[in-house]
């Protein structure tokens, strides 16, 4: 049955609709791939036993002619989505044995919606990092290798785990979420499609928190038309998230494949960085070429304030985890380290609870927002982010959306960067703009490096624009081609 899990999550849906196959038969198949790749650890927990059941539901309300829009399609879930009775780590060692009282409502939609939940996958611990290396349950392997060779390569992060578990047909689709990158670099590196939409799209309600003004939920998927499916369940008001936009979700299906004739795509002179290498700048120029092949108008325009996005956004993103994650503190859930008095229970509960990077954005932000310093660094940093904001407004009179590479290299060997934290910072250059800014990113596909690893390029939207981005992601799959996948050797 392993042909079930070569199946985008279209036709999947398709197949299921038309009785070729039952969810059972569906979930069962990728309950086997999940077993015989535990080598990659994407998932951190396998939940078949409730998978099944969800799929026999679905089957009964198929039968009954009541199914949803993912009716029966097995899923995974960024193990920082709190599921309900399932644990939810976010992959730290403060979280090892929590298990929530309540759903998140993006994956409560996603039920709602039919699907099936396959189990929990692997991520950078509290999303924060660009490889899964800093998960406490060690990193993911990339499906994908260099050719001739059998180098262990990351998946990107943080959503490392849903990149690759979709990448190795180990699910359907998957849920991410994106505060600087992570649904998109990782997305870039494994050769699946990835959307972080306008923030206020999706609901943060029940998703573990790291930067709040940046977090943003988003699938991640094999192709544009399943990423729109996803996007179109995960989306909607919730009036438990203050942030959430009012505003109704679009069939984001209907953009894929319309045609493009007459866009403006903007290519920002700025994102031509130095060291960029050749593939990357020929796999933009290839997407340029397409796009204009297309019928669009290609504008050079200039986003004056890129350069000082990367730092504006480790200042920001760690204040508000510094804050976010002050509420670990051993008392009403999570590790709890015992001590003489109170502080020093604190202290011995983050000590052994957090990992190292977690406690590196803590000092950092903690530092940016003390008396001394806030003035500095934390308010200088906000007003940098409004300048970002104001770039994209003024691009957004030239043109309807923008095209750059997602990541600045293609997928780098397990432990390459990891002693060094500002060579994994860099790996945000391309993405943090969009989540300062709060619009729309897509990464797709769109070629293979010299090695054979996949390149993605990323095209940025007008605030709640994502049927554009969706339209011009669809113009490119389509002129790419991309259909490589990993050689199967795990
Ligand atoms: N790599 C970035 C970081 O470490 C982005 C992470 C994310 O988007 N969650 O902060």
């Amino acid at each position: 049955m392993s042909a079930l899990t070569k199946l985008t999550l279209k036709g999947a849906l398709d197949g299921l609709a038309a009785k070729d196959f039952t969810s059972v038969e569906l979930t069962k198949a990728h309950i086997d791939a999940v077993e015989a790749a535990r080598g990659l650890n994407a998932y951190i927990l396998e939940t078949p036993e409730q998978a099944l059941e969800m799929a026999a539901a679905s089957d009964a309300r198929r039968a009954k002619g009541e199914a949803g829009p993912l009716d029966g399609a097995p899923l995974g879930v960024k193990d920082l989505f709190c599921t309900k009775g399932v644990r939810t780590t976010a992959c730290s060692k403060i979280l090892e044995n929590f298990v929530p009282a309540y759903e998140s409502t993006v994956t409560s939609n996603l039920w709602r919606d039919g699907a099936v939940m396959l189990g929990k996958l692997n991520l950078d611990q509290f999303a924060m990092g660009s490889s899964n290396e800093t998960s406490y349950f060690g990193p993911v392997t990339n499906p994908w290798r260099a050719k001739d060779s059998n180098k262990a390569l990351t998946p990107g992060g943080s959503s490392g785990g849903s990149a690759a578990a979709v990448a190795a047909d180990l699910c359907l689709g998957a849920t991410a979420t994106d505060t600087g990158g992570s649904i998109r670099q990782p997305a870039a590196f494994t050769g699946t499609v990835g959307i972080k939409p306008t923030y206020g799209r999706c609901s943060r309600w029940g998703v573990v928190a790291f930067a709040s003004s940046l977090d943003q939920a988003g699938p991640i998927a094999k192709t544009v038309e399943d990423a729109a499916l996803l996007l179109n369940s995960m989306s909607g008001h919730d009036p438990k998230d203050s942030t959430s936009l009012d505003v109704a979700t679009p069939d984001f299906t209907q953009f894929v494949g319309k045609s493009i004739k007459g866009l403006r795509i903007g290519v920002p002179k700025e994102y031509r960085v130095d060291g960029m290498p050749a593939e990357i700048q020929k796999l933009w120029d290839d997407g340029v070429a397409w796009l204009k092949e297309a019928g669009c108008e290609i504008v050079e325009i200039s986003l004056p304030h890129t350069k000082y996005a990367l730092p504006a956004y480790y200042i920001v993103a760690p204040a508000e985890a510094s804050s976010n994650l002050a509420r670990y503190d051993g008392m009403r859930y999570g590790l709890r380290e015992e001590g003489a008095n109170l502080a020093e229970i604190y202290e011995n509960t983050r000590a052994a609870g957090f990992g190292d990077e977690v406690k590196r954005r803590i000092l950092i932000g903690t530092y940016v927002l003390s008396a001394g310093y806030y003035d500095a660094y934390y308010l200088k940093a906000l007003k940098v982010r409004r300048r970002i904001a104001e770039d994209f407004d003024h691009a957004w009179q030239k043109v309807d959306a923008i095209l750059t590479p997602t990541a600045p290299s293609a997928a780098f060997g397990l432990g390459e960067n990891s002693s060094d934290p500002i060579a994994m910072y860099l790996n945000d250059v391309f993405t943090v703009t969009t989540n300062l800014a709060g619009l729309p990113g897509l990464s797709l596909p769109a070629g293979l490096d010299a090695n054979g690893l996949p390149l993605g390029l990323q095209i940025i939207g007008k605030p709640l624009d994502e049927g554009t981005v969706f339209s011009v992601a669809g113009a490119i799959e389509k002129a790419a081609g991309f259909t490589a996948k990993a050689d199967k050797w795990w």
